[in-house]
């Protein structure tokens, strides 16, 4: 072989590694996020002290790029603070409201059978907030899933119906049947965000017979097992956070990509899911950027669209928010 044919031989061999053996990094989602299930409880902030004010939750929202957040927390007070306030606005951040049905830790395991958990609900529906009236009901735990058949769960499902109301519901998959069998529909006209999508990672078969059963049910996917696999770490890359816009998101996650099973069901039900914090705990907050940029990763190697959808699209259509509430910001220069 002569000198020059050397050379190209040895451009074709780093030509062929650079297309098949370097990894192919997919850049993360840049557009607007929807946070579908945040809290604001007190021990965040209590309207007077705690170590989130918000300042500092809107501050996260703002710099990972959260448009808007399905507000519910512990108790109600701390979903009104943020929807009544200018800095809300300011920050560019929408507040769909959401009704707890605690106002204390002891409700958690008691609301689906106490009447006065009920009549919190009337009053709340009947008071609004700020932002307007409220949107949905939860989040809320069933630990054991036959309290799905309790006095105040079978009604409170029926009011959701009824004045169609958002469920956030934080159940395994047997009460997910029963919360709807519930409603006057039999769960055909329910609209029921499924909290983690089972937390106790029900088969993926599962999830697509339910989500095949109810026309209303989407699924949120904080905490769900099984929804990414182990990633390869990524290298830094300088200047790759910067969103579509302009923005800048905080430094690159080194998270999980979407494991195979989960991005074919993904795939399957483009409409059905939805990207949330889960700010249960003070942590959650202080995970904040890190959670979001978790998701942007993932979101990154879907196509454009369906990355969207999950982050914010599909979220804003089940609350009729209109897309030129994002679109004007995000081109902002
Ligand atoms: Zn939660």
């Amino acid at each position: 072989m002569t000198p020059a044919g050397r050379l190209r031989s040895a451009w074709a061999i780093a030509a062929l590694a650079w297309a098949f053996g370097a990894p192919v990094q997919a850049a993360d989602y840049a557009g607007p996020l929807f946070d579908t299930h945040l809290h604001y409880n007190e021990e965040a902030w209590n309207g007077n002290a705690g170590p989130f004010p918000p300042a500092e939750a809107l501050a996260r929202m703002q710099r990972n790029g959260v448009r808007a957040i399905v507000g519910n927390s512990r108790p109600n007070e701390g979903t009104r603070i943020l929807a009544a306030l200018r800095e809300t606005r300011e920050a560019g951040v929408t507040v769909v409201p959401f009704i707890r049905l605690y106002r204390n830790r002891a409700d958690y395991t008691n609301w689906f059978r106490d009447e006065s958990i009920h009549e919190m609900v009337l009053a709340e529906l009947a008071r609004g907030t700020a932002a307007g009236p409220y949107r949905g009901i939860g989040e809320f735990h069933l630990y054991d899933s036959a309290n799905a058949d309790g006095p105040v769960a079978r009604k409170l499902m029926a009011l959701a119906e009824q004045r169609q109301l958002a469920v956030l519901a934080h159940v395994d998959d047997v009460a997910v049947d029963k919360l709807m069998a519930h409603t006057p529909s039999g769960g055909r006209a329910l609209r029921l965000i499924w909290a983690h999508t089972g937390i106790g990672g029900v088969p993926v078969a599962r999830v697509r017979e339910l989500l095949d059963r109810y026309p209303g049910l989407v699924g949120e996917l904080s905490y769900r097992p099984g929804l990414t696999c182990a990633g390869d770490p990524l290298p830094e890359a300088p200047g790759a956070n910067a969103g579509s816009g302009g923005e800048r998101y905080p430094a690159r996650a080194r998270g999980g990509r979407l494991c195979p099973e989960w991005r074919a069901l993904i795939e399957a039900y483009p409409t059905r899911f939805m990207i949330g914090s889960d700010t249960w705990v003070n942590q959650r907050w202080v995970d904040y950027d890190g959670l979001m940029q978790g998701y942007r990763r993932w979101l990154g190697e879907l196509p454009p669209s369906l990355a969207q959808q999950l982050a914010w699209g599909n979220a804003a259509a089940l609350f009729g928010l209109a897309p030129a509430l994002f679109t004007g910001a995000e081109t902002r220069r």
